[in-house]
């Protein structure tokens, strides 16, 4: 009898999931299918479903995903650091994969940015091998993409969150060029500005201040390393432009990171800049975020902006390090703050949507 798993279909935006059973084939040598044991709501997942930007539908959503390997291709032997990979190892693997020529990968070392990579949780259900999302039973694992194995210790509630998030900010923070004394101002404190700002403080950050409008999430932040926390919404943007240089004497802070997704908050970071600042932008995931900004200010004041969109495989590893040698510092586990069956995936949305829970985990 064929093996079959559960998938939660993705049939359009702002329609309920449908959950359907598909085919589960043997492996091709080059592929590995997972067992998924839990898939966590990214805000992009969200951007997703109410249709702010495009995805293949019906599909699979989702792609922070953890799992234990189910079946293993006779050529997969390795994880990237050169653990051997066997049946019932957990694992997490980059949220995008590509074979065959690329010259980003080759002669820029962008990777992630190889013509025709894809992303899991953005292909179409029907096709082969259906399962290629993280909110189902099974997940495949295709060629090109970085495996890694995770070790026992680490929770699934604190490695789903990395092969999406946690390597993004590692790829976000080095863009940043953080170094040791620096002030670093964080906009957004979601999942993305948490690990921000605890990946600062180790990177050697003197000062990280956090700005957000939910007043939880300026709490949980001082967990998180953000030694001081603004609610966006208590002041008018001169007020906060003073408020957060106050904070980074003499002149403003070295470095701005942009992860709130509002395009409106770009100048405003970039006003709490030092002369010779550094402002990175992760959050602007959606088409059409145009930035009102006055290059002159830019010119004058000698700033460095960069875009950053997903990470190199070399981020994974480190974002894997990073959370086994800080876990003691910080509550990575109490991010993920919610649990969810499969066929509760609406309600999983609509509350992750509303961002009355951090992060929404699927246990299959
Ligand atoms: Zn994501």
């Amino acid at each position: 009898m064929t093996k079959t798993g559960r998938a939660a279909v993705y049939d359009a935006p702002n329609t309920p999931f449908a959950i359907r059973n598909y085919p589960v084939r043997d492996v091709e040598p080059n592929e590995v299918l997972v067992r998924i044991t839990m898939s966590t709501i990214c805000r992009s997942d969200i951007h997703s479903y109410l249709g702010h930007r495009p995805n293949p539908c019906p599909g699979i959503l989702g792609h922070e995903i953890v799992g234990v390997i189910d079946q293993l291709g006779e050529n997969i032997i390795h994880d990237m650091r050169g653990d051997k990979l066997a049946v019932d190892d957990r694992v997490t693997w980059t949220e995008f994969f590509h074979h065959g020529e690329s010259h980003y990968r080759d002669i820029h070392d962008m990777p992630q940015k190889s013509p025709g990579v894809r992303k899991y949780g953005h292909d179409l259900v029907a096709d082969d091998p259906h399962f290629l999302g993280g909110f189902a039973d099974y997940c495949y694992i295709l060629p090109g993409t970085g495996i890694l194995k995770l070790p026992d210790d680490i929770s699934d509630e604190e490695a789903t969150p990395l092969n999406c998030g946690v390597a993004t900010m590692i790829s976000v923070t080095e863009a940043a060029e953080i170094d040791i004394g620096s002030t670093v101002v964080v906009q957004g404190l979601g999942l993305l500005g948490l690990y921000g700002c605890a990946i600062a403080k180790a990177r050697g950050a003197r000062r990280v201040i956090g700005l957000d409008s939910v007043a939880d999430r300026l709490s949980i932040a001082r967990k998180f390393g953000a030694d001081v926390t603004f609610d966006i919404d208590k002041m008018d943007e001169d007020e906060l432009v003073s408020a957060v240089r106050a904070e980074c004497p003499p002149d403003g802070a070295d470095i701005g990171i942009e992860v709130c997704g509002h395009a409106g908050a770009v100048p405003v970071g970039i006003r709490t800049l030092r002369i010779g600042g550094r402002y990175v932008i992760g959050g602007l995931v959606n088409p059409n975020s145009t930035i009102n900004l006055d290059g002159n200010l830019i010119l004058r004041n000698w700033i460095t902006l960069k875009g950053v969109h997903n990470y190199h495989p070399r981020h994974l590893v480190q974002a894997l390090d990073f959370v086994m040698s800080h876990r003691d510092q910080f509550p990575f586990a109490d991010i993920v703050d919610s649990k969810f069956s499969l066929d509760e995936l609406d309600e999983a949305f609509a509350r992750a949507a509303d961002r009355s829970v951090l992060r929404a985990a699927i246990v299959p």
